[in-house]
């Protein structure tokens, strides 16, 4: 095993892949939710790259900016 502290770029770019894994996973844990992928003001579909960017997100881009 890889001491990481000595490697800060690698533990830089397994953050961010740990980032990335954590967004997909709340994504993941959200799809069998009826309100999937829908804005919580209006219904408004989001688009694919919303969710995978924000899944934590509930509002569409436009309620978001609004709010
Ligand atoms: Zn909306």
């Amino acid at each position: 095993m890889e001491a990481l502290s000595d490697r800060p770029v690698h533990e830089a770019s397994l953050n961010a892949a740990n980032t990335k894994l954590s967004r997909l996973e709340t994504a993941l844990g959200k799809a069998d939710r009826p309100d999937f992928g829908l804005c919580a003001n209006g219904n408004n579909p989001f688009p694919p790259s919303r969710i995978l960017l924000m899944p934590e997100a509930t509002l569409c881009i436009l309620c978001a900016e609004k709010s």
